[in-house]
């Protein structure tokens, strides 16, 4: 750490060292306050299939900080990891989530909730434990939670993320590869894995339809993942013309801004009722 410097470098590394410190300090106080006073919250992002159509949610989770408004994930999630703090926010989200699963049985019940899981966490016997927990408390078919987990949580511990995954399919919840393409996992590898769904990664989709590469990249994934009964899932479109030509190449679902920004958890219902009643004036307005 004493870094054998020149005089005035030696002092500035020290100043950062310790302003840095002192942020990290910060932000993990911030944090475990935030924790403690419910400032997470759960968003949900539709996936909807070739139609339109929602099939399921994904698990978004927010920081509706008091002073610095909503903050995206992407800016406290890998802070969280490193201190230690990954675990009870999965968690949160995971309860969450279930709750929003209760909500919407009683007239969609055929509506599934994705829910990421840090790799951190996922193998960690605690989280199989809460996960028990829960079906066990919100009785509802545990075949309409999935599980998101990246291919690097693969690749980096293959005997014991196989056995997890093994155990989480036994208790009928269903699993996703999310990101995929990122990674260095192979389909030949994930198709001796009870692995349910591909979500293509956005970098894939994003120059649809303008770059060559991405669209051959693309339909060969979904062929193949196809082939090997995975239900694809395309993520960030945003565009009508990545849609047509995901339908073209027969993927199963996608998610992104054009149908719709992550929403507050409690506007969920809200939209599938509205989508349910647009779908029976469409039929009835539909001539013979
Ligand atoms: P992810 O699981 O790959 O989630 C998809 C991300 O893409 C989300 O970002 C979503 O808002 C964003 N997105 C969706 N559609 C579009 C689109 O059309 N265009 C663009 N540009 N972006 C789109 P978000 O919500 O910021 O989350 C970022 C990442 O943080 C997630 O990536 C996930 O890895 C992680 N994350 C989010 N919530 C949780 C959580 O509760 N637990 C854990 N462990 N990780 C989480
Ligand atoms: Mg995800
Ligand atoms: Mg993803
Ligand atoms: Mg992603």
């Amino acid at each position: 750490k004493a870094k054998k410097a020149g005089g005035n470098a030696h002092l500035m590394f020290n100043a950062h060292m310790a302003a840095e410190a002192h942020d990290n300090l910060y932000l993990e106080s911030e944090i475990r306050h935030g924790l403690e006073q419910s400032q997470f919250t759960l968003y949900l992002q539709p996936k909807v299939n070739m139609d339109g159509m929602t099939k399921g949610f994904e698990s978004l989770v927010r920081w509706d900080h008091p002073e610095r408004g909503i903050i995206s994930p992407a800016e406290f999630i890998p802070a969280m990891e490193s201190m230690g703090f990954i675990s009870q926010l999965d968690n949160w989200i995971l309860e969450a989530s279930f709750r929003q699963l209760k909500v919407l049985e009683p007239h969609h019940p055929e509506i599934v909730i994705s829910v990421n899981i840090s790799s951190t966490h996922f193998t960690k016997h605690s989280f199989l434990v809460f996960l028990n927990e829960c079906l066990q408390k919100y009785p509802i078919n545990p075949n309409r939670l999935e599980l998101e987990i990246t291919e690097t949580l693969l690749m980096e511990n293959m005997n014991e993320g196989r056995e997890v995954i093994n155990t989480i399919k036994q208790m009928g919840v269903r699993i996703a590869i999310d990101d995929f393409g990122t990674g260095y996992s192979s389909l030949s590898y994930l198709k001796n894995l009870p692995v349910d769904t591909l979500k293509i990664d956005r970098v894939f989709i994003k120059d649809i339809p303008d770059s060559e590469s991405d669209k051959q990249i693309s339909s060969v994934i979904i062929f193949l993942a196809k082939q090997l009964n995975f239900t694809v899932v395309a993520e960030g479109v945003e565009t009508l013309a990545q849609l047509n030509f995901l339908k073209d190449n027969h993927c199963d679902q996608a998610q992104g801004f054009y149908f719709s920004k992550p929403i507050a958890s409690h506007k969920a219902i809200i939209m599938l009722e509205s989508e349910r009643i647009n779908q029976l004036n469409t039929d009835t307005a539909t001539p013979l």
